[in-house]
């Protein structure tokens, strides 16, 4: 990656929640296909250190850094011609009580 390459943080929607990652315009592009939401999922790997902060839905609690998250590989066909190469699944690592 071009090192010069502006990097803009945008909201990501992710199966558990949401999170903000720095992402370069192609990146961008690339996840959003065109709708104003970027989906977790459409961005394929992503490295955790592009991650700033991130939601829970479950804690209902927004928590800095990178979730773990977790990829699949799982080649589905969700629609007519697209192909879900990578899953992107964020996981929340603190336990409520
Ligand atoms: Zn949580």
């Amino acid at each position: 990656m071009n090192p010069n390459e502006d990097l803009e943080e945008k909201k990501l929607l992710g199966s558990g929640g949401y999170a903000f990652a720095k992402l370069t315009e192609k990146e961008e592009l690339k996840a959003s296909l065109g709708v104003p939401q970027i989906f977790l999922s459409n961005l394929g790997r992503l490295n955790e250190d592009r991650f700033t902060k991130y939601y829970c839905n479950k804690c209902a609690k927004e928590y800095p850094g990178s979730p773990s998250i977790t990829y699949e590989n799982p080649n589905e066909e969700v629609g007519q011609r697209i192909i879900l190469v990578e899953k992107g699944e964020y996981t929340c690592e603190h336990v409520t009580t």
